[in-house]
């Protein structure tokens, strides 16, 4: 897959800023730290357009950016703060139905997880979250470099049991330090698309 163009379209604190061209979209989800704005940046080959997930307390916001004109990823703010408050946890979980519930533009959302830990429990709920929308999951296992190449089927299969995982969802091991994955996560993203 050739990225010749990837932009932020905008940072959307409500329903009413989401872009409304009708292009397909891919929404990433993952705990704050894990490696989504790195798996984001190696895919569309930029060092820094999306950034590290901002801290508990500051404005949580939708973050859309365009891929040659085609398509969306929709970067959705990070989970599983120790820290945060009942207020601020109420407002993120609004912000995710809004978003989920009825944006028909969605056709996918790539879960990310780090390949070296047993899905935690946040994990877990957002995989059966995403589920309950009906749209595929791809799980992007990150940090493959981060083992040794002998555990990487342990691991998989481990996270594949816990999450229990659906047929039609697809397992990606990932680096963002190596690239490796990274074919088959844009091949499985542009299935979903269809562009
Ligand atoms: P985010 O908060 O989920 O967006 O996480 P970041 O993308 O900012 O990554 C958190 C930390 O993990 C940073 O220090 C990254 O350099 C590191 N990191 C992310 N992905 C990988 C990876 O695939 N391999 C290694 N070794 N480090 C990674």
């Amino acid at each position: 897959m050739k990225v010749n163009s990837a932009d932020i379209v905008i940072s959307a604190a409500s329903k009413k800023q989401y872009p409304n061209q009708p292009i397909p979209e891919i929404a990433l989800a993952g705990r704050s730290n894990v490696g989504k704005s790195s798996f984001i940046n190696k895919m569309i080959q930029r060092k820094n357009l999306a950034r590290t997930s901002s801290k508990p307390g500051k404005t949580q916001t939708l973050n859309f950016y365009i891929i040659n004109d085609k398509f969306h990823f929709v970067d959705v703010p990070g989970y599983g703060y120790a820290k945060v408050s009942k207020k601020e946890r109420a407002k993120w979980g609004a912000m995710m139905e809004e978003y989920f519930a009825e944006r028909e533009q969605l056709k996918a959302t790539a879960l990310i997880i780090d390949v070296r830990h047993k899905p935690s429990e946040d994990d877990q709920v957002m995989y059966d979250y995403l589920k309950h929308f009906d749209v595929p999951v791809m799980v992007i296992a990150t940090k493959l470099d981060k083992i040794k190449k002998g555990q990487r089927h342990k691991q998989l299969k481990m996270i594949q049991e816990v999450l229990e995982m659906e047929e039609e969802d697809t397992l990606i091991p990932f680096s963002s330090e190596t690239g490796e994955g990274k074919d088959k996560a844009w091949k499985t993203m542009l299935s979903h698309l269809q562009v």
